[in-house]
């Protein structure tokens, strides 16, 4: 089993003096940012688990560590499309690298004759 672990720095939003507080994020590797804290350094966009997650479905813990990240197989997802459309599949891997492999590329997700070109815009882990 591989288990890589990485870690996104914390940011604290513009605005408030240093020294103050000030809410914080990061920048998830899909380029979108996921609050972490409030300005009273609390925990924001926490799920069940006490993840924060990123909208394409990446998670991370309060400091900035991706959550979890072991290589599985077989994996149930549901892939989200640029579209609305979803996509109920399983794949083997890391969660990072099930979210870089589908989030911001395109797929034919065509049947037949029928071309449909969409693009990964979410991955969410249903098992
Ligand atoms: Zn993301």
């Amino acid at each position: 089993m591989t288990v890589t672990l990485k870690k996104v720095a914390l940011r604290r939003e513009d605005g408030p003096p240093m020294g103050t507080p000030a809410p914080c994020y990061l920048v998830c590797p899909c380029g979108r940012k996921v609050a972490i804290c409030d300005a009273r350094a609390q925990p924001v966009n926490r799920n069940d688990a006490g993840e924060h997650v990123c909208e394409c479905g990446q998670a991370f813990d309060s400091r900035g560590w991706l959550q979890p990240d072991e290589f599985k197989p077989m994996r149930s997802i549901r892939v989200t499309w640029d579209d609305g459309d979803t996509t109920t599949t399983t794949i083997n891997g890391t969660r990072a690298d099930i979210i870089a492999y589908y989030v911001g590329n395109y797929f034919n997700v065509g049947a037949g004759e029928l071309d449909a070109m969409k693009q990964g815009k979410r991955v969410e882990f249903l098992d």
